[in-house]
């Protein structure tokens, strides 16, 4: 499979740290493609230390902004830029002379939504749990989205401030969603915080540090830039403006870059404290100004040699946007899933789960689990109650999975995103067909649904017979259209032959299809006894991918 930047996927790169992806043996095909992008030419000589990009995740009021913001003033009590930054999407802090780069947009839609358009950015994964509210839906998402990417999780127990502020309890509902925390033998890092109090910051800057460490994050600061957008809009004044995370190299004032599918010459470049920079390296958060289009978050940005060979890369890349249809980029439906597996491209098979009630999850996982194999494991990446949304897509989307839904219903926005995105959502209502499906889509027994479609109806008004056995039927069409294809022949309320129509005819010309209202003569393959009255109707089949939900 190439990717959208036109590179083959490489064999997946092992990822440390604690625990991450323990559930995910092979990664989402996408990311490789920013890898390998980032590391293509990179000679292990020229590789540096770079800092940690970490994104902020967890459940609704557990305190995300409020965490961010306060690491935010850490930086501007320390007197290092002063004032208010403005909000560009990214922001960095320093700590003890080292520097930490956040993405500053809250939650794991952004993160899955950039990981869904293949950019990987992410290098920690904070999730933030309110010590007073414990482990929610949302933080389980976090999880699993985090997870599904591999990338280490450090979690944040916020709220310890409060007098209702519950750790242990939190530190056992962790471990029932299997995040083991070190106190308890595990390797996940859990750093007690009060974005209120401001108690912890410190610690949190330092265990992120330490993490990052054990990552070995570099780049190389000397050759061309690669990055990824994190925000972007149309500024009145200044244009296209777009934040970048700069992932390796160096990006200059002057250079040219390609932008997803737009390019620019880089006119000015601001950092993420608002003042005007020539150059931004590795891991660094930057304004970009002088791209002709607004790009979008997730975009790969890329430093080209000159406009020639960006306008040639974005000519070749709207070119394969167009033969894909505009969007989408064939993500697995479970059979090509199964044809992967065939093949050898894929070990397993993921898949989102999603119940009415929480007690069906536990039960259809065991299910579902028990039909791995030694050629082909099935991963359920994330389960959760409830109906199947946008997010369960791009999740899906991000990690190559399908959807799953036991009696619960998809919204609608989520059904667009699927159908744009070419999601395999499937939805059932008795356990054992869901299983089952899996199973036989496992076994390559998923055989797509033949149905039905009535074209049209014709009244048979005359029978012409010609030489030896031809016979047409002279009729009048009374509903629909009739077209060459099966046919079957109805007398008196009775079907009198299954037969295929060989030849339609408008007087002396064959046609292709004769609508209601006219006159056509038919000329049916075997069946030769046609009589006036007679109704001959004619019908074509489809073939309905079972990828499509019920
Ligand atoms: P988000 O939805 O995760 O971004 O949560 P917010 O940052 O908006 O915080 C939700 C609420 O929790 C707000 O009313 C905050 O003031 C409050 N909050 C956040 N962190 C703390 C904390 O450490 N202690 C206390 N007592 N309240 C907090």
């Amino acid at each position: 499979m190439a990717s959208e930047l036109g590179y083959e996927i490489a064999e997946p790169v092992a990822v440390s740290a604690n625990g991450a992806g323990t559930d995910t043996e092979a990664e989402a095909p996408t990311e490789e493609a920013t890898k390998e992008v980032l590391f293509e030419e990179d000679d292990p000589s020229a590789l540096q230390p770079r800092a940690p990009i970490v994104t902020v995740m967890g459940h609704v009021d557990h305190g995300k902004t409020s965490l961010l913001d306060a690491i935010r003033t850490t930086e501007v009590a320390a007197g290092e830029r002063g004032g208010i930054t403005q909000h560009i999407g990214a922001s960095e802090v320093d700590k003890d002379g080292r520097r930490v780069v956040f993405l500053d947009t809250p939650g794991h839609e952004a993160f899955t939504a950039m990981r869904a358009r293949g950019a990987r950015v992410t290098d920690i994964a904070v999730v933030v749990v309110a010590a007073d509210d414990g482990v929610m839906p949302q933080t389980l998402e976090a999880i699993h989205h985090a997870r599904a990417a591999r990338v280490p999780i450090i979690i944040a127990l916020n709220k310890i401030d409060k007098p209702d502020a519950n750790p242990d309890r939190v530190k056992t509902e962790l471990s029932e969603a299997n995040v083991i925390v070190e106190e308890y033998g595990g390797d996940t890092p859990l750093v007690p915080v009060s974005a209120k109090t401001r108690v912890g910051l410190d610690e949190l800057l330092e265990m992120i540090l330490l993490v990052a460490d054990l990552q070995e994050l570099t780049a190389n600061p000397r050759r061309n830039a690669v990055g990824t957008i994190v925000e972007a809009q149309l500024d009145k004044g200044r244009g296209p403006v777009a934040t970048a995370i700069v992932q390796t190299g160096t990006l200059r004032v002057g250079d040219v870059i390609v932008v997803g599918e737009t390019f620019g010459k880089v006119r000015a470049l601001e950092n993420s404290a608002g003042k005007r920079v020539t150059k931004a390296g590795p891991s660094s958060a930057v304004v970009v100004l002088g791209l002709a289009e607004v790009p979008q978050a997730g975009d790969i940005l890329r430093v080209v040699a000159d406009e020639r060979e960006a306008r040639t890369m974005v000519e070749a890349r709207r070119a394969q946007t167009a033969a894909r249809g505009g969007e989408g980029s064939g993500r697995a439906t479970l059979e090509d899933l199964y044809r992967q597996i065939q093949t050898g491209q894929a070990k397993e098979l993921r898949i989102i789960l999603k119940a009415d009630v929480s007690g069906s999850l536990g039960a259809i996982t065991h299910a579902l689990e028990q039909l791995s194999s030694d050629e082909v494991r099935i991963n359920v990446l994330h389960e959760a109650a409830g109906d199947i949304t946008d997010n369960d897509i791009m999740l899906a989307t991000a990690s190559n999975a399908i959807v799953v839904g036991f009696n619960t219903k998809i919204t609608e926005t989520a059904r667009r995103a699927a159908d744009a995105e070419g999601v395999d959502v499937r939805t059932y209502d008795i356990i054992y067909k869901l299983t089952d499906d899996i199973d036989a889509a496992l076994k390559g027994l998923l055989e797509p649904e033949i149905v039905e479609v009535i074209e049209g109806r014709a009244e048979v008004r005359q029978v012409i017979r010609i030489g030896k056995g031809t016979v047409i039927a002279g009729s009048y069409v009374t509903d629909g259209r009739i077209v060459r294809g099966g046919a079957r022949v109805w007398r008196g309320g009775k079907v009198v032959a299954t037969d295929r129509i060989e030849s339609l005819r408008r007087f002396r010309d064959d046609v292709r299809e004769v609508a209601t209202g006219f006159e056509c003569g038919i000329g049916l393959a075997s069946f030769h006894d046609v009589q006036e009255g007679d109704v001959i109707e004619c019908y074509t089949t489809q073939t309905i991918s079972r990828a499509v939900p019920a």
